[in-house]
């Protein structure tokens, strides 16, 4: 346990679709005056350095952000709107001009909150629960942000529901254990209980393990019992490998694994507007990412 750092994975193609939906949302639930609360129940570090040393290891990035921005750059593509919005959101990280630090799902989700609405953060790490808490400090948000060094699928029950009855929840597992997938779907379960309008985010890798592959379809069925509209999102950027778990997501190790080669998004409640959204932005990120036939994505949703 705990061999898996964001750090070697900040940036990379799975970020991408996962951060632009997660500003999408997030977005969305500002367009009322009612607070909201988000909690992130696996938060990460808040913020990375693509020029550290585990950035430049992995170079995952490479395949991801600065290839989307390269890729735009050389053939005069114009980014479409939500995919606009999230390299705004990394220019506004980065004033100086030169991409310099990545910012995680926390420091994102917390650019765009107004001062009634929260952030709860769960990170067990110890080493990127201390580096959350610093940067979360440095933000001087007061109260607006909690912090736990807790499991987050335990600590999301006391989160639900909401005060305002407002909130989504980004379910973001490095996978570590395989216990992981389980666990996504028992916490999901149980917090469809507390609080069935909820928004729940669930991001997966797409690897050749049976877990893996059931998630989404478990998740389906999930909503399905309680009635309520899902969509499902995945990108793939190249074709796939089929090594071990640890290979594909990566902890701490050698430049030479292949990596992650796609990724999807599981999202219970989803504002009515993203799935426009996403036929739109989708093909965008294949056509900036994508590096041979196989890049893709899929689609789908259901209520
Ligand atoms: N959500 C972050 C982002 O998008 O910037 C990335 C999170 S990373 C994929 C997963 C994180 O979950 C790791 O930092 C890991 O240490 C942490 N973690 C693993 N098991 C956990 C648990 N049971 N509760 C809370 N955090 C956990």
């Amino acid at each position: 346990m705990f061999s898996y750092r964001h750090a070697y994975h900040a940036g990379n193609h799975a970020d991408v679709l996962k951060h632009t939906v997660l500003i999408a949302i997030v977005q969305y639930m500002t367009q009322k005056e009612v607070g909201f609360t988000v909690v992130d129940t696996h938060a990460g570090a808040g913020i990375y350095r693509l020029d550290s040393d585990a950035a430049e290891l992995s170079k995952e990035a490479e395949e991801g952000l600065r290839q989307l921005l390269k890729s735009a750059a050389d053939q005069g593509i114009e980014l479409e709107e939500m995919l606009g919005e999230y390299v705004q959101e990394l220019e506004r990280f980065n004033p100086s001009g030169s991409l310099k630090v990545y910012p995680g799902s926390p420091l994102i989700a917390q650019d765009y909150l107004r001062r009634h609405d929260k952030l709860k953060l769960f990170e067990l790490h110890p080493t990127d629960s201390r580096m959350l808490e610093k940067h979360v400090e440095q933000l001087r948000a007061g109260r607006q942000i909690n912090c736990y060094k807790e499991d987050g699928f335990e600590g999301l029950k006391k989160m639900l529901p909401p005060p305002t009855r407002r909130g989504v929840v980004l379910m973001d597992p490095s996978y570590e254990m395989k216990s992981d997938y389980a666990r996504v779907i028992s916490s999901v379960q149980d917090s469809l209980k507390r609080f069935v309008t909820g928004t729940y985010v669930v991001w997966y890798p797409v690897i050749a393990r049976p877990e893996a592959h059931d998630l989404p379809r478990r998740l389906k069925v999930l909503s399905q019992e309680v009635r309520k509209p899902w969509l499902h999102a995945t990108l793939r950027i190249k074709s796939g490998q089929m090594g071990s778990q640890l290979d594909v997501l990566g902890t701490n190790n050698s430049p030479k694994r292949p990596g992650l080669s796609a990724s999807g998004l599981f999202i219970i409640n989803p504002p009515h507007t993203l799935k426009a959204q996403l036929k739109v932005s989708l093909p965008q990120m294949v056509e900036l990412m994508g590096q041979d036939a196989l890049a893709g994505f899929t689609l789908e949703s259901g209520s």
